[in-house]
């Protein structure tokens, strides 16, 4: 055995869990059948990807769910089902992921980006000022990393701003406020079943929501034709009356296929949550009370997804925090920094999407200066939280402990 410094972590922050078999069934009888477009169903058959939108919707209380081509489709056929208009403000979170201002830049809008608070998420007072400021309608809220803002207390503020919300879940999907599914609070929600998150097609996406006529419109929206009837988790056919004809087919579908794979997966949506829990638990007990280091509190009225974690250190200068990354790496242990200066791989910053027009979030900047980010894949036992726990605990000791470094390269990890 190693000692406690020399210890490394072998395991792969990349490596899911494969599908389950019942889904690799069911992916190789609609390879064999061949009927893998969701409208090319023999007499009397119902399509795997209806079938999925209809058991979504029973998972999280929905009355409407469309099963999409991503996370990213799925914001942007939201954003244009709410009649975004040419140049229209819309409000989203600083702290938030590429697809994010991308869905909204691409629906022709302007994202204006709101500060972040030392909990990770959108800063109220922020919120209500860029509101009034902008005139701004909709609000894109993003749950990034997992961390739910008060939802109460939101909803309120944004019935009294005139904001409409859409949520984006990509990482709340099995999550919870007060006993509400995450995605339940806002006119419209958005989630993604790309590898990373919490069920696995290489890439899709849902959008669920209670409103008939705008989740019409997502359904023509997504490339339905005029096959709308075969959707089941759908409006009624009479609501499409006035809609099908001036809406725009923007092709974003689900196919049988990756439907199939996924609606085993969503059976185990529960069971993974709770194991997802119990590895977050034990990098958090690991890392407890770690000089220099400070954990993010998870409310009590939240369940959250622990598939990745976060932590800050804050007031550390980029030099230390890139040896501390770079010694970290070193020992298997990969980190990602939205601080660091490029965007390397999945993680990049407000000010690098320079297509939205510039905009300072002082606040944000002070966060993301210090802020590191983990995966969690369920393929790791407690027990490699345990030790991944210890290598972070010794170098953030070692590093916040030692003498100011001279200028390091921050490693890139993908
Ligand atoms: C993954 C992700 C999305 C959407 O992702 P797709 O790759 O388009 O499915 C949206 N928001 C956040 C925060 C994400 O991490």
């Amino acid at each position: 055995m190693m000692d406690q410094l020399g210890e490394r972590f072998t395991g792969s922050f990349t490596q899911q869990e494969p599908i389950p078999e019942e889904g690799i069934e069911a992916a190789l009888a609609v390879l064999r059948h061949g009927r893998l477009h969701r409208y090319n169903t023999a007499p009397g058959e119902v399509a795997e990807a209806a079938l999925l939108e209809e058991e979504f919707a029973a998972l999280t209380g929905a009355k409407y769910c469309l099963a999409v081509a991503s996370g990213g489709y799925a914001m942007g056929c939201a954003l244009r089902a709410l009649e975004v208009g040419p140049g229209e403000p819309v409000l989203t979170n600083a702290f938030t992921l590429a697809p994010v201002p991308g869905a909204i830049a691409a629906a022709g809008a302007t994202p204006i980006f709101v500060e972040t608070t030392a909990d990770l998420v959108i800063d109220f007072a922020d919120l209500a000022e860029k509101a009034r400021r902008t005139g701004a309608r909709l609000l894109m809220l993003s749950h990034m990393r997992g961390h739910i803002c008060d939802m109460s207390a939101l909803m309120t503020l944004c019935r009294t701003l005139g904001l409409r919300v859409i949520e984006d879940c990509a990482h709340t999907m099995g999550a919870g406020w007060e006993g509400v599914a995450s995605g339940r609070h806002g006119v419209m929600a958005c989630y993604s079943m790309q590898t990373y998150k919490h069920i696995n097609s290489g890439e899709g996406g849902f959008l669920i929501s209670d409103d008939a006529e705008l989740m019409a419109r997502a359904i023509l929206l997504s490339g339905s034709y005029m096959l709308y009837g075969k959707h089941r988790a759908a409006p009624p056919p009479e609501v499409f009356e006035t809609v099908r004809m001036v809406t725009p087919n923007v092709s974003g579908r689900m196919d049988n296929l990756r439907a199939a794979i996924l609606r085993p997966q969503l059976k185990v949506l529960g069971d993974r949550v709770a194991r997802w829990e119990r590895l977050y638990r034990h990098l958090e007990a690991g890392l407890q009370a770690t000089p220099g280091l400070s954990l993010v509190a998870r409310p009590a009225a939240e369940v959250f997804v622990g598939s990745s974690f976060q932590f800050l250190l804050p007031d550390w200068s980029p030099a230390r925090i890139a040896l501390f990354l770079q010694r970290a790496v070193a020992r298997g242990v990969e980190l990602k920094w939205f601080g660091a200066p490029e965007p390397v791989a999945f993680t990049s910053r407000y000010d690098h999407w320079r297509y939205a027009r510039p905009q300072s979030l002082p606040r944000t900047d002070r966060i993301l200066a210090g802020l590191i980010d983990l995966r969690l894949p369920l393929t790791f036992a407690p027990e490699d939280c345990d030790q991944i726990a210890r290598i972070i605990r010794a170098e953030a000791l070692a590093v916040g402990q030692g003498p100011e470094p001279e200028a390091v390269a921050a490693p890139a990890i993908q």
